[in-house]
């Protein structure tokens, strides 16, 4: 089963997390994990400025020092940068301080990576949480989980599912990765257009510290 929601007593864990902004406002945070890539990320740009729409992209290290314009572009249009750890490392089953490193180097792979920062599948020990916070990164995670990246999940469920649940301040989570992209490329515009029709306004995550 996929879970789209994240259960209070879990996210009561990590208190320190954001997990949504509630605001009087209609607004969303739309958020692309794993990417930069050539050609989805492009595409994801062009689609949200087509709908002046802002997101943020927690990118993995290993593909932003790949792709140092893509995460410039980003930059340019308006949007967050957001790191994601350098090789996609899982803090469950990480040696902490490996975990430490990769979340560090993660940071490093590009100069003008803000200090937000989101743990691969969002593993992460409430220790780990504690470090973050202590070295100046701030723990971003999720309202809403696309599930765009399941094969087993088909477009129409994950759009339905997330007309459904979306909320105003909902954080939710896509991928510019190519394991996402059918689904991506399917939902996403017909997304869009649906927060539109609703009044809804795609907003960047407040400005972070760096
Ligand atoms: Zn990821």
């Amino acid at each position: 089963m996929h879970v789209f929601r994240v259960p209070s007593w879990i996210q009561a864990l990590f208190p320190q997390a954001i997990w949504r902004l509630p605001s009087p406002e209609a607004c969303v945070y739309l958020t692309f994990d794993d990417g930069p890539h050539a050609e989805i990320t492009t595409w994801v740009l062009n689609l949200l400025d087509q709908y002046q729409a802002k997101a943020h992209f927690f990118v993995v290290g290993n593909n932003a020092r790949q792709w140092p314009e893509l995460c410039q572009d980003i930059l340019d249009r308006g949007h967050g940068l957001g790191s994601h750890t350098f090789h996609h490392r899982n803090g469950w089953r990480s040696e902490t301080s490996q975990f430490y490193a990769d979340i560090l180097e993660g940071h490093r792979s590009h100069p003008k990576m803000g200090s937000y920062f989101r743990p691969p599948h969002g593993r992460i020990k409430p220790k780990q949480a504690r470090w973050l916070r202590q070295n100046g990164f701030q723990l971003v995670m999720w309202d809403l989980l696309s599930g765009d990246y399941n094969s087993k999940l088909s477009s129409d469920r994950i759009l339905w599912q997330l007309k459904r649940k979306t909320r105003s301040g909902s954080l939710v989570v896509f991928h510019d990765s190519s394991k996402a992209e059918a689904h991506l490329r399917e939902v996403l515009p017909a997304y869009l257009t649906w927060l539109t029709q609703q009044g809804y306004t795609c907003l960047p995550l407040p400005h972070d510290r760096d």
